[in-house]
This record gives structure tokens, sequence and C-alpha cells, in this order.
């Protein structure tokens, strides 16, 4: 068999799809090999030998072209939006049912989601009345692979003054994800940009409070807000 050394359900492919799907974002721009380096972080060498793998598949997980980036195909892209709703499912099945706390609950999903079976899925899904939303604001992929497009914005390009929502915050950090419990900032809580320092820090206030937060970069970068309803 041609493609014997490349498995197209290891957890490793599995995880460069879901980091190709993220870096590309909504427009599905093309991605390079040193964003991606940073992202999952593997060597760069590395990363462009599994590139040229996923490329050469019988069936072509991405489209890759050396020094142009790399862009999902579309049974790459299906793939990647089924881990990432077994990855959303999971979390919310242990937030929801099993009472993880939110900052746990990630690690244990980056785990599962590669071998939950379509059936254990739909359980997940059943039991907890098909949610749209994982416990971080993120949406989850239909079964159909169909994700609606988020229109949020970055906390740190939010309007100063104005009142907004959190629709989302990363999953990625399990620390900026407990001091964002601690000061009660978390998906459907108002807040409103005080002030930002080019470095991008923030003051926010938080809900109806009237108490200064300052928030450092990183953990700025990781609030995703929105206009409030009117
Ligand atoms: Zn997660």
């Amino acid at each position: 068999m041609a493609n014997r050394q490349l498995n197209p359900n290891s957890e490793s492919t599995d995880n460069y799809l879901k980091a190709i799907l993220a870096l590309g974002g909504p427009e599905e721009s093309r991605v390079t090999s040193n964003a991606l380096a940073r992202h999952l972080d593997v060597a760069p060498a590395s990363i462009t030998n599994m590139l040229q793998k996923l490329a050469a598949a019988s069936t072509p997980l991405v489209e890759y072209e050396r020094h142009h980036g790399v862009q999902l195909s579309p049974s790459g892209k299906k793939r990647a939006l089924e881990v990432v709703r077994h990855h959303r499912l999971i979390e919310t099945f242990l937030y929801e049912v099993l009472d993880y706390p939110i900052e746990e609950v990630h690690e244990e999903a980056e785990r599962l989601e590669h071998f939950i079976s379509e059936r254990f899925e739909q359980r997940i899904a059943a039991k907890l009345g098909y949610p749209k939303i994982d416990p971080h604001g993120h949406c989850i992929p239909a079964m159909s692979g169909r994700m609606p497009k988020q229109s949020s914005m970055l906390l740190t390009e939010a309007a100063l003054k104005t009142n907004v929502l959190v629709e989302s915050v990363s999953d990625r950090d399990a620390g900026t994800l407990k001091l964002l419990k601690a000061s009660g900032i978390g998906p459907g809580v108002q807040i409103r940009l005080q002030e930002r320092t080019p470095a991008s820090r923030c003051t926010v206030v938080v809900g109806r409070s009237s108490k200064m937060l300052e928030l450092p970069e990183n953990i700025a970068h990781s609030i995703r807000v929105r206009p409030l309803d009117k």
C-alpha cells in the first residue's frame, strides 16, 4: 500500500487539521508552516514532512505548496470539523454533566476527541439537548459539519467605554481560564473596555461593578466580544 505510513485517523493528523482550520480563520486563508510550527510547538522541518504526507495521501487532506503555505482539502476540512465537534461536545459534557472545573475540560477533550465513536458522539449530543455552544462560548459544528461564522472581535479591538458582551474565551491555557473565572469573566458577561495601552494591556469593568480590572496583553487577547444586542 502506497500510504502505509500515514494513518489518516491518527491523533497527530487530527491535530494538524485542527490547527490549519483554526489558523486559517473564517476566510480559510492559507496557513504558513511557521505559524503551524508555533501553534503545534513542533520543529518546522517536521511540519514540512507531515504536510507533504497529508497532501500525498490517497485522499489528500491538505493542499500544500512549499513556501506558499497550506489549506485544507474538502476531506481535510470535514475531518477537522468532526474533531472540533467531538472536542466541544466532550468539553460541554465534562462541564455540564461531570462537573469538571472550566479550566480542566480542554485537556481531557484534547485526549478523547480522537477516539469517540459516532454513536458515542450522538449520545452525548442527545443527553445535552443538542447544544450549539461549548462552555468557552465556541460554536459546536453541526453533525453535517456546518459551523456558523462567529462575528466577534478581540477585546483588544473593541471601542473604548462601550458595553460589550463576552462571546468566548480561549480554551488553550488553563491558567488564563482560572484567572478569568476568578475575575468573573466568561461567555455572556457584560464588560466595558476603559483603557488600552499601545501594548494592548486592557483595563476593563466587569458586569455592573465599578471596579477596574487590569488585564495583561495575553489575557486580553484570549477574550472575544460582540456588541450588546439592542
Ligand atoms: Zn478545548
